[in-house]
């Protein structure tokens, strides 16, 4: 039989000290909790007492990590509440440090952990998860956390921290939720030979090794949670590629760092139009940086371009790249697969003389390079258009290729101005402009919640241009008016729903929905939407 403590040490069923004094007498709790019955509020607005009064952000971390293994309820509301001060901290930037300093800081495990030794092993040890009804994973095998390069098994806060996301940002149901570290070793050797690191300590398994492994996890979980989507996350670019190509037509998954990534910037890029007058399908975009968030961008604006109408060569010919190296053309020998669709037929040109010959609309910037959005490259994006749109997505904030304050000062307050982390407010010449974060928390959210609600099977590129579009229509207009690009956070909640609505359409018209109808889908987000209430029975 369960007892009050067994009650009060479980996460998903504890109220705390607001059980009332009738649960308090039926489940064996009178003694254990102090006399007062709070409600949720007030407990919340203790919790958050508590956390304000740490002073470093990853004390708020921490104090938040165990909130969420104390009462998942109080956890989430909190978060629902107060997304705005708490993503930063259960997410980007805080996570980034949670992840550095995982050994130091761990506590208690969460999640799930899959290693080189489970081989064999994995369908049979998933069934150690206490939860049977799975319908969101996210997996990383940790080699490429945020920009922080390989921290193997102690990337494990990523996983974790996106799956909050999708609590808080799109109601799922936290039980339906599974964190997953494809622990296959690292080659950070500094981590790996600190005593107190807790993953797998080897080198990582490369090759038909690596491959397999991700296979037998991808089969195990296809029996073991059939209706389960399952998001690739900071995989190095080459193995997130690779993964993807093969896994995305055959099971229901997809990478957030390639396509939702993609989805946010081409949102910001469709909203921009709403500032610029341009339209659309005559824009000419630049990439500084072809890595893997650039060319997922690219990507989905291949197929944006064709949905308006326009060749596949004539996308591909709006689009340009400029890399370390300079201009991605055909007759450089140093280029990656995935640049060679964006390979022209052009003259090898360094940064500043491409925007001259291409006169860009648009400039994107993913990096990882600071700085590298210099005082002549922005003065001549908007030497050669009225409205610019630049968009420096580097993360964390350190690192984005310049500043909003650069970005408007530099272009005499004529750039529209998008970043991947956080900026303040800017005036400039008496007026004030709000720069757009282009988040990926705006689109994932959404984009597995409305693929949960149709019941896909597939996630398409389909899906992801209506969350785009569907994102960027849902940025009132006097936010336009004030340079943002994106709705305010505390209204993600709404936007998802609505971005979901639009995926599952998506899904319909691509043929990969097994709900038979909208009202379906309607009907499955209005049953399974996670409030974070207490529900009368513990
Ligand atoms: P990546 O390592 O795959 O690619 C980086 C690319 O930048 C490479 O092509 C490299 O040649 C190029 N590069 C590096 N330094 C350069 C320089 N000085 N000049 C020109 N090119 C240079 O990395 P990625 O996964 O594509 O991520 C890149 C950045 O995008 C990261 O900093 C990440 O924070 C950011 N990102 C932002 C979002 C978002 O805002 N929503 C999402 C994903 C990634």
């Amino acid at each position: 039989m369960t007892s009050g403590k067994d009650i009060l040490n479980d996460s998903a069923r504890n109220k705390s000290t607001a059980f009332s004094r009738k649960e308090r007498e039926q489940y064996g709790l009178r003694g254990l909790l102090p006399f007062a019955v709070a409600d949720l509020e007030t407990q919340k607005q203790r919790a958050l007492e508590n956390m304000r009064r740490k002073p470093y952000d990853i004390e708020r971390y921490i104090f938040l990590n165990a909130l969420l293994e104390r009462n998942q309820v109080l956890f989430y509301r909190t978060l629902i509440d107060h997304i705005e001060e708490l993503m930063p901290l259960i997410y980007t930037p805080t996570v980034g440090q949670a992840c550095k300093e995982f050994a130091q800081i761990f506590r208690r495990a969460q999640g799930f952990y899959i290693t080189p030794d489970d081989r064999g092993d994995i369908y049979r040890i998933l069934g150690n998860w206490p939860e049977l009804d799975i319908r969101m994973i996210v997996v990383t095998d940790g080699e490429r956390i945020l920009g922080l390069g390989d921290l193997g098994a102690s990337g494990m806060g990523i996983p974790i921290g996106k799956l909050s996301l999708y609590v808080a940002g799109a109601g799922i149901d936290p039980k339906h939720c599974l964190p997953v570290m494809l622990d296959v070793g690292t080659n950070n050797e500094e981590i790996r030979e600190d005593p107190l690191y807790l993953g797998y300590p080897k080198p990582r398994i490369t090759g038909e090794a690596y491959d397999s492994l991700v296979a037998e996890f991808v089969d195990a979980v296809q029996s073991r949670y059939p209706r389960a989507l399952i998001q690739f996350e900071d995989f190095l670019t080459p193995n997130a590629y690779k993964l993807l190509n093969r896994y995305r037509d055959k099971v229901l998954c997809f990478n957030d760092d390639i396509q939702g990534t993609a989805a946010v910037a081409l949102s910001g890029i469709y909203a921009s139009t709403r500032i610029s007058g341009y339209d659309f399908k005559d824009l000419r975009i630049m990439f500084l940086g072809a890595g893997s968030a650039a060319t997922g961008i690219a990507d989905l604006l291949t197929s944006a371009f064709e949905a308006e109408g326009l060749s596949n060569k004539e996308a591909r010919e709006r689009l340009w790249f400029v890399d370390i190296n300079g201009l991605v053309v055909k007759s450089r020998s140093d280029l990656m697969p995935h640049n060679l669709p964006y390979a022209h037929e052009e003259t090898q040109l360094d940064f500043l003389a491409a925007i001259d010959r291409i006169k860009p609309h648009i400039l994107i910037g993913a990096t990882g390079a600071p700085g590298t959005f210099t005082t002549q490259s922005v003065e001549r994006m908007a030497r050669h258009h009225d409205r610019p749109a630049i968009f420096a997505l580097s993360n964390p904030t350190s690192r984005a290729e310049c500043t909003a304050e650069q970005a408007y000062n530099w272009s005499g307050g004529k750039a529209i101005f998008v970043s991947g982390s956080p900026f303040a407010p800017v005036t400039y010449q008496s007026q004030t402009y709000h720069p757009g974060q282009g988040n990926n928390a705006y689109i994932f959210p959404g984009i597995g919640l409305g693929a949960l609600a149709c019941g896909a099977t597939r996630i398409t590129d389909g899906m992801f241009l209506a969350a785009a579009r569907s994102l960027a229509s849902q940025v009132a207009q006097n936010q336009i008016d004030n340079g943002t690009l994106y709705p305010p956070l505390p209204a993600l909640r709404d936007v998802s729903r609505g971005i979901a609505r639009a995926v599952a359409k998506a899904a319909m018209d691509d043929g990969v929905a097994t709900a038979p109808s909208l009202q379906e889908v309607d009907a499955y987000l209005s049953d399974n939407w996670y409030d974070a209430t207490y529900t009368s029975a513990p």
